[in-house]
């Protein structure tokens, strides 16, 4: 489908050619573009300043060799990215995602996005991501370590607490990040907020491991609070069962929801009576097993192999918050179908461009990635605060900024969206509220 707009429809084929086989890329920038097609309209300078055709090229890609042995003396080598998009606002900031799906092209669609979440927090933040092909599971934690020290040894040279802060995503967690920390602190002799996502211990936040999963609820809330409902009484079903998951349960369930189903890449659980979560984190947080093992301390609940019927489970609310394109057209309209009026994404793209067009033009209450999980980065760079000011917050102050985040982005989403002409479409609005300082900022450096 073209873009209604001459200058941004060729400027998404020039990225198509110069960007091949990387359809992940593809779909986040054409969104983008889509969205920005009535603010390139208005003003026209972002188009003959350049500012455009920055916007989808990369400041600076970095591509490593990371060499490591196995506890058993086999030499592996995968492969490391950083990609450095956009420092128009601040240094680069973005997670490293370990999976093997990790190429190119995925680090590209993350670091985009990236770039416009951080700037919607209203945090002093630019757009990156990173990552390997590399794949925790199954690994020792001394395999683990290793690979992380190899990562670290190059990508050093390229980072820096004023430069760029790299911080967790799939596959990397607390146990990966304190490798990360400390091959740095080792290689540049130097304490600093270099990485974030750390430990409590070294200089980590509280509230971050919480954040992502919070804020897409403080989110969630406002926008069922806009229209009239509320999560209390509700059904909810996630996918996922990581950190942004575990932790949306936790504060849904808090809220007064009754989450019955999640999941991993294998499956999924349905459970009637509502999740037990400490059964959860106990599983995945402590003894790093399957989703499936739940079922043998709650009999009553159901596993089922597979993850993508997840979404056939009658629910009020849905939270996709595993990974890209999880969630397609069939599944959003098996969501409609059983009555569900508001899915929020705390997943980075979890919903594909058809499934998007399905909630819309149904009319159900859907809250973008972009705007919905900016939580975990906003607390990253309530992270980098303290760690500048050599100082702690607590629990409960972190929390307190982070729900206060989220609600203002909330309502600069929608008013953005009111002002360019699409009342209630929180994508066009987070992407054009995310734009708009970004877009500023690069004016007014002239061409660089
Ligand atoms: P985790 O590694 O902690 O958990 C990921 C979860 O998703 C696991 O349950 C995993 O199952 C499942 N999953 C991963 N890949 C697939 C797949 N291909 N198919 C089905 N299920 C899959 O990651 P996070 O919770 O940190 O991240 C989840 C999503 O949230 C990602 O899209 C990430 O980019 C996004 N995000 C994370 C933030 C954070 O602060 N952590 C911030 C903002 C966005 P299994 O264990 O079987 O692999």
């Amino acid at each position: 489908m073209s873009i209604q707009n001459a200058y941004l429809n060729g400027l998404m084929e020039r990225v198509i050619a110069r960007n091949p086989a990387e359809p992940e890329f593809h779909q986040a920038v054409r969104e983008v573009l889509e969205s920005l097609v009535p603010v390139v309209e208005a003003r026209p300078e972002f188009i003959r300043e350049g500012v455009m055709d920055c916007l989808v090229e990369p400041e600076r890609i970095i591509k490593f060799r990371v060499p490591w042995e196995d506890e058993k003396g086999n030499i592996h080598v995968n492969r490391g990215f950083r990609v450095q998009f956009n420092s128009a606002i601040g240094p680069y900031k973005g997670g490293l995602r370990f999976h093997p799906s990790v190429y190119e092209g995925i680090v590209k669609f993350l670091g985009f996005e990236q770039i416009f979440k951080n700037s919607l927090t209203g945090l002093p933040i630019g757009g990156g991501k990173g990552g390997s092909d590399f794949d925790p599971k199954g690994r020792t934690d001394l395999e683990v370590m290793r690979f992380c020290q190899s990562f670290m040894t190059e990508l050093f040279k390229y980072i820096g607490p004023d430069t760029d802060v790299p911080a967790g995503d799939i596959g990397v967690g607390s146990r990966e990040i304190g490798y990360l920390f400390g091959q740095y602190k080792r290689l540049r002799n130097e304490f600093t907020g270099v990485l974030t996502g750390k430990g409590l211990t070294y200089g980590g936040s509280l509230a971050r491991t919480e954040a992502t999963g919070y804020g897409l609820c403080y989110f969630t809330d406002c926008m069922l609070k806009d229209a009239g409902r509320s999560f209390e009484g509700a059904t909810v079903v996630i996918s996922g069962s990581g950190n942004v998951a575990i932790y949306a349960c936790e504060k849904a369930s808090q809220l007064g929801a009754r989450v019955v189903a999640m999941s991993d890449s294998g499956g999924y659980i349905y459970d009637k009576d509502g999740i037990d979560l400490a059964c959860v984190k106990q599983l995945k947080e402590v003894e790093r097993r399957r989703i499936s093992a739940y079922t043998e301390t709650h009999p009553g609940a159901e596993y089922h192999a597979g993850c993508r019927d997840v979404w056939n489970i009658p629910c009020d609310i849905a939270l996709p918050c595993a990974t890209q394109n999880e969630l397609d057209e069939k599944s959003a309209k098996a969501l409609i179908a059983n009555g569900c009026f508001c899915v929020a994404e705390g997943a980075n793209m979890p919903s594909t461009p058809e499934a998007i067009h399905a909630f819309q033009s149904s009319g159900l209450l859907f809250g973008p990635a972009k705007a919905a999980n900016a939580g975990g980065v906003a607390t990253s760079a309530l992270e980098m605060s303290q760690n500048s000011m050599r100082f702690y917050w607590t629990f409960e102050e972190v929390d307190d900024h982070l729900k206060k985040i989220m609600v203002d982005l909330y309502h600069n989403a929608s008013r953005a969206a009111a002002q360019y002409g699409h009342p209630g479409n929180l994508v066009a609005g987070a992407n054009i509220a995310g734009f708009l300082k970004v877009g500023e900022s690069m004016l007014a450096y002239g061409i660089v």
